[in-house]
């Protein structure tokens, strides 16, 4: 609308978005099926689901891979039509250039967008610092950890400025102590640039550490969506805190409910 303030439009807003796939078996899968979700700049959303529930499904409509068969998605108000450099992905794979030099890999987005090479090395300073990998910037990938190239692709993404970051599963893989180093860097990054970030977890623990929303998605719909209004760090002692075992209990309950239900067998 025209006399919003431009500061008021939503990152994300997903007006009763379906999207279904054919089978080869001449059937089809509705993968999400009329979901409406609004996300204002600045908020830290999770996605918590069952496996082959729709979360992916969903995330490529918002990045742009795929189209909606019904419903409109628009970041900040514009309609999504694909993928665009507004909307940044940190995939679980690792996205490395294995042929740069980590500091290469950081800096890839800016030359791509032309800054010039005194303003590339100070953001490419910053973020390096930022993800605690200041000694490596003359590193390949592969000399690096696990839990090292994944802040890379961190500040990778994070070097481009996305008005939206979009994680699928970002952390799978790595273990507590990697995963909790990671956390805190990406909120961080997060808070500094007030970027809107929407990530997929299959991990109630990961979400209520990092979120500041929770949306649970079962067979393709909503079936929760709740704010987490706490501050950071969330301490072990804080994820035990009686308010959040009440939310605790109404995701599992959900969680557990669809076990054995894919968006397919649920119709
Ligand atoms: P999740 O990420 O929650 O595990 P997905 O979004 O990947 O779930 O998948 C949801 C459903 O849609 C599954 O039944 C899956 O098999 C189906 N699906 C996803 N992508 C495709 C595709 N490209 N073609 C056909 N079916 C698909
Ligand atoms: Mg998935």
């Amino acid at each position: 609308m025209a006399t919003t303030h431009p500061d008021m439009t939503p990152s994300l807003e997903l007006n009763d978005v379906t999207k279904r796939f054919r089978l080869a078996s001449g059937g089809t899968v509705t993968a999400v099926d009329g979901v409406s979700i609004t996300i204002p700049r600045g908020e830290f959303v999770c996605v918590i689901g069952p496996s082959g529930h729709g979360k992916s499904t969903l995330m490529n409509l918002v990045a742009g891979f795929i189209t909606p068969d019904e419903g409109v998605i628009s970041a900040h108000g514009e309609p999504v039509t694909g993928p665009g450099p507004d909307r940044g992905m940190l995939f679980q794979a690792d996205t490395l250039f294995n042929w740069m030099k980590v500091r290469r890999n950081v800096e890839f987005g800016l030359r791509a967008r032309g800054l010039p090479k005194s303003e590339r090395k100070r953001i490419v300073d910053n973020l390096l610092h930022a993800v605690g990998l200041t000694e490596y910037g003359d590193a390949w990938p592969k000399q690096l950890s696990g839990g090292m190239r994944r802040r890379a692709a961190i500040a990778a993404v994070f070097a481009n400025e996305p008005e939206v970051l979009l994680m699928d599963e970002p952390f799978t893989g790595l273990d507590f102590a990697r995963r909790n180093v990671i956390y805190g860097v990406l909120l961080d990054l997060w808070r500094r640039v007030n970027n809107t970030v929407l990530c997929i977890t299959h991990d109630l623990d990961e979400a209520l550490t990092i979120a500041t929303r929770v949306i649970v998605v079962v067979r393709g719909r909503v079936a929760l969506d709740e704010p987490l209004d706490m501050p950071y760090p969330r301490t072990p002692e804080m994820l035990a805190a009686p308010e959040l075992v009440d939310l605790r209990v109404r995701v599992l309950d959900h969680l557990e409910n669809a076990v054995g239900d894919t968006v397919g067998s649920a119709r």
